[in-house]
């Protein structure tokens, strides 16, 4: 059976890019009716912590790849005897030798002839001892052809790749080595990871036939990308899996936005449920060349996959939103830790009366609280900008007239609208003019929810008191 890995290092937040491959990964393991195994390289001690890898567990169950549904997690350092195992193996057999060459002199002895260092102790015999690593001997000719699922078959000159080190001095494995012990143990068939593995995969092809087993099969995935077609990175762009969900990006919309990049759908579809990515992803058809993460375009699905949603669903997703218990994550500037409202302010059957007139509006869930927040705080947000732009000459006067005409209007959106009309007709104004100094008035704002209908649900005595502060 087909048995796919996953393989993070928990060094930090969860990248978009990580999480591309995983539901890769996971999409190709559903498919095939086989296994996916979660496994933690968690042999960088300096730069491991535990919280990061709760976190990759949170954020790959937030996109549909839950505990319980995988095999493990296991984790790399669990697997130390192993490695080292691996190594004496290879040493034994010939295929590993020590090298005394300290960081000075490999580099001395690096040339671009070898793409590497020279192999200067390769026939000298050394045994073990202090500061001596473990080199693995390369072959000298013929070639390394790789099978890529994606880019052919990859084949790599023999000659050029150096002798690499497999252990360090104190008999620890090195990242290629423990990778490729670990894929072993787990009887791993498909090794589907980013492209920027592809450079180490002639040396772990090599270490899998040293080791005796036969390779896998191979999945470069090319690289995601930022406008300027710069591999996105954590200082410039937005990459953590964890800042798009305390925006509010609805866990749907980011798997399908993320299964797209490089691969589309049959028909020209672009949103389709996971259970048609889960028939038809076809991991070959997967495009080489590196794909941009277009947040526009994430932005534009999730307002699809918001407005898709039932109106109580709605309701739901925005709950956390109200009641501040988003989920937050640092440099997410576009999310919301708790809203502006006192919460014994809030009001959840008038939330639910208005949330359909800010569904078809907005594009992330966070900013469900901008939208709403006039109905929940006993004055409308100020914003002097706003005030100064909206309360020109002629606005008390035109507010003054529509109180008088609103302390006896039925009290419903189409008679607010009609009412106003009416007033602004008799100066001139059209209703969009007219209305300018209501809305800034009722929600503090000058965009927003369809005023009149907003007006409605506010009910007339606040909307009036409204009116009237402003008046003065
Ligand atoms: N821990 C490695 C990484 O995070 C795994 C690479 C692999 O999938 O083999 O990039």
């Amino acid at each position: 059976t087909v048995r796919v890995r996953f393989a993070p290092s928990p060094t930090g937040m969860f990248h978009v890019g990580s999480a591309r491959v995983a539901l890769q990964n996971w999409a190709f393991a559903r498919q095939q009716g086989g296994v996916f195994v979660l496994r933690i390289e968690d042999t960088d001690a300096a730069r491991n912590r535990p919280e990061w890898t709760e976190g990759i567990l949170s954020a790959l169950e937030w996109i549909g790849i839950a505990r319980g549904a995988y095999e493990g997690p296991c984790f790399q350092s669990a697997n130390a005897a192993e490695h080292r195992a691996a190594a004496e193996k290879l040493h034994a057999a010939g295929n590993a030798y020590y090298c005394e060459c300290d960081r000075d002199m490999v580099a001395a002895r690096t040339s671009e002839a070898y793409r590497g260092y020279d192999g200067h102790c390769r026939d000298r015999g050394l045994g073990p001892g202090p500061g001596r690593a473990l080199r693995f001997r390369t072959p000298n000719d013929g070639e390394t052809r790789v099978v890529d699922l994606i880019r052919g078959e990859p084949t790599f000159d023999n000659q050029l790749i150096e002798d690499f080190v497999i252990a360090r001095a104190d008999g620890s494995a090195v990242f290629l080595l423990a990778n490729v012990v670990d894929d072993q143990l787990m009887g791993i068939t498909h090794v589907i990871r980013g492209e920027d593995h592809l450079s180490n995969t002639p040396k772990q092809q090599l270490l899998w036939t040293a080791l005796g087993h036969t390779p896998p099969a191979w999945a470069h995935v090319p690289l995601v990308v930022n406008e300027k077609r710069q591999k996105l990175s954590k200082r410039r762009d937005k990459v953590a899996l964890e800042q798009y969900r305390a925006e509010g990006y609805l866990a749907g919309a980011m798997r399908n936005y993320l299964m797209l990049l490089g691969w589309a759908p049959s028909d020209d579809r672009e949103i389709v449920p996971w259970s048609v990515i889960e028939t038809e992803f076809q991991i070959a058809d997967v495009t080489p060349s590196s794909a941009f993460f277009d947040e526009k375009k994430l932005r534009a699905f999730n307002g699809e996959y918001i407005r898709a949603l039932g109106a109580e669903e709605f309701v739901a997703a925005c709950q956390p939103w109200l009641v501040g218990e988003a989920p937050v994550a640092p440099d997410s500037p576009g999310a919301i830790a708790a809203p502006p409202w006192r919460a014994e302010d809030f009001a959840p059957a008038l939330f639910a009366a208005v949330a359909p007139l800010a569904q078809t509006r907005i594009g992330v869930l966070a900013e469900i609280v901008p939208h709403v927040d006039f109905f929940f705080l006993a004055e409308p947000p100020a914003d002097e900008a706003s005030w100064a732009k909206a309360m020109k000459d002629g606005a008390a006067e035109l507010l003054g007239a529509a109180i008088t005409a609103y302390e006896t209007a039925a009290w419903e959106a189409e008679t607010l609208k009609t009412t106003l009309e009416a007033v602004g007709a008799e100066r001139g104004l059209k209703l969009g003019k007219a209305q300018a100094p209501l809305r800034v008035a009722v929600t503090g704002r000058t965009v927003g929810l369809p005023l009149f209908e907003s007006m409605e649900l506010l009910g007339r005595e606040r909307t009036l008191a409204r009116l009237r502060a402003a008046r003065q």
